[in-house]
């Protein structure tokens, strides 16, 4: 089977860059082992939270400079971000994802814990808050379904108080809801969500929760609307005479799933073939030591060919990568890693602290090529998580790799670049 080019994952890169290359005309296999982290997302990207200082950036692109010279930001350079960045809304609603947010500046969401973090840009249902917003004076109607302990509702009514709200807590009793509680393992986001598709378990929530306003301006709620589409939302934000905010409840995450089905639909209606539950295992090089190929566990020994091979398989997360005891690899293509020789650096036994094991991630070079015994594969780029030279979870920089990373490789194939 031979295509343009071979995209090794199925997460938040691999979706973007392969739709951008399919839609300007290239052919695209997408091979994907399983579930990603927009599965566990948010429903927000981060661009930049916080400088290595630990300050916090004010213009994102303007504060690359800070970041070290091996970081993706600084190859793919400034001038390009910006236009990416101002690319990525649009990029997104193309793929039936409406994004909010300052492409170049960050907001706050709150987490599920009621901790208000920084934010870029943020899915319809992820409330973004201004920095610094300043209390409202409002009052605010704290809404959970009973039985659902996955929406935290002291801290997020605690953290909405700080803002200045006047909160109230209650919860709406649903008996469709009340049957997923047989089994406890049941009562979760996902599950909550399908049955709140259904158009009369949705008016009896809303009802629910008409029927619970008193003088309340401001309703919050979890974020358990709306896996297939977003219609949920804009019915709840129709009939509820108040302001709506939806907050993030823990794993799994409704708008990250609905984003990834959107993206992976988006890809496929651009002509892209996605190859689902299947594992990339080996690989094949020709004698100028460019890849050749690429062979699965399900296709055996049918190679999978292609002139370009994009790895986009999430770092040590993903299983883009893999540590022993005393090392850490890349288990397709033997690539180069970026992490430190001693074990004992892996970690800080502080758990609060910076951990350098999430910022594991493969040599490349200026172009995003990946090194290979220090030598550039010159038909193999590396983009999101499994690229090295970052520590996303500590930059809060996770999203905002995986995207210019992934436009970045595309224009590179396409020869924009
Ligand atoms: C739990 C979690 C939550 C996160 N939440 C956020 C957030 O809210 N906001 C944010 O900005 N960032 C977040 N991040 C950071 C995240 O890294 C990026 O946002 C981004 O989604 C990473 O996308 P990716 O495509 O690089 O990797 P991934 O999403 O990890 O996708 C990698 C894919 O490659 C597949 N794969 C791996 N090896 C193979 C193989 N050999 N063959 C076939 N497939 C393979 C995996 O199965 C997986 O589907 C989060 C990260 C994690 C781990």
């Amino acid at each position: 089977m031979r295509y343009d080019v071979v995209i090794i994952g199925g997460g938040l890169s691999a979706l973007v860059c392969g739709t951008r290359l399919q839609r300007s005309g290239k052919s695209v296999l997408l091979v994907s082992s399983g579930q990603n982290a927009m599965h566990f997302s948010s429903g927000s990207f981060g661009f930049l939270g916080r400088l290595p200082d630990g300050s916090a950036p004010d213009d994102l692109i303007d504060s690359v400079i800070n970041l070290p010279e091996v970081h993706p930001y600084r190859k793919i350079g400034p001038e390009r971000l910006r236009t990416y960045a101002g690319q990525t809304i649009g990029f997104f609603e193309s793929a039936g994802i409406l994004l909010h947010g300052d492409p170049t500046h960050n907001s706050y969401r709150m987490t599920a814990s009621g901790i208000c973090k920084p934010a870029w840009l943020a899915m319809e249902d992820v409330s973004l808050f201004a920095p610094g917003e300043t209390p409202s004076g409002g009052k605010a109607l704290v809404v959970t379904l009973k039985g659902f302990t996955d929406f935290n509702v002291p801290f997020i009514s605690s953290a909405f108080t700080k803002m200045g709200y006047a909160c109230r807590c209650v919860e709406v009793e649903m008996e469709e809801i009340a049957r997923l509680r047989k089994n406890p393992t049941e009562m979760r986001s996902v599950n909550i969500a399908r049955v709140l598709e259904g158009q009369q378990a949705l008016d009896r929530f809303i009802s629910g929760v008409r029927g619970k306003l008193k003088d309340e301006d401001t309703v919050v709620l979890p974020q358990v609307f709306g896996l297939k589409d977003t219609s949920p939302l804009a019915a709840i934000r129709s009939r509820l005479p108040a302001h709506v905010h939806f907050v993030g409840t823990m794993i799994p995450s409704v708008p990250g799933i609905r984003s990834q089905m959107c993206l992976k639909s988006a890809f496929q209606a651009a002509g892209g073939t996605f190859l689902p539950g299947d594992t990339a295992v080996r690989a094949g090089f020709d004698s100028t030591g460019r890849v050749s190929s690429v062979y699965t566990a399900n296709l055996g020994n049918t190679p999978l060919e292609a002139g370009e091979f994009i790895l986009a398989s999430g770092g040590l997360w993903g299983k883009g990568l893999e540590a022993s005891y005393d090392s850490v690899k890349e288990p397709l293509f033997s690539l180069d890693v970026d992490s430190p020789r001693e074990r004992k650096e892996w970690y800080d036994s502080d758990f609060f602290r910076r951990q350098a094991f999430t910022g594991f991630g493969v040599v490349t070079d200026e172009s995003l090529r990946a090194l290979k015994g220090g030598k550039t594969v010159s038909n193999l780029r590396v983009i999101g998580a499994e690229c090295g030279g970052a520590n996303p979870l500590e930059e809060g920089s996770g999203a905002g790799i995986a995207i210019m990373s992934a436009f970045m490789a595309a224009d590179s194939i396409l020869g924009r670049i």
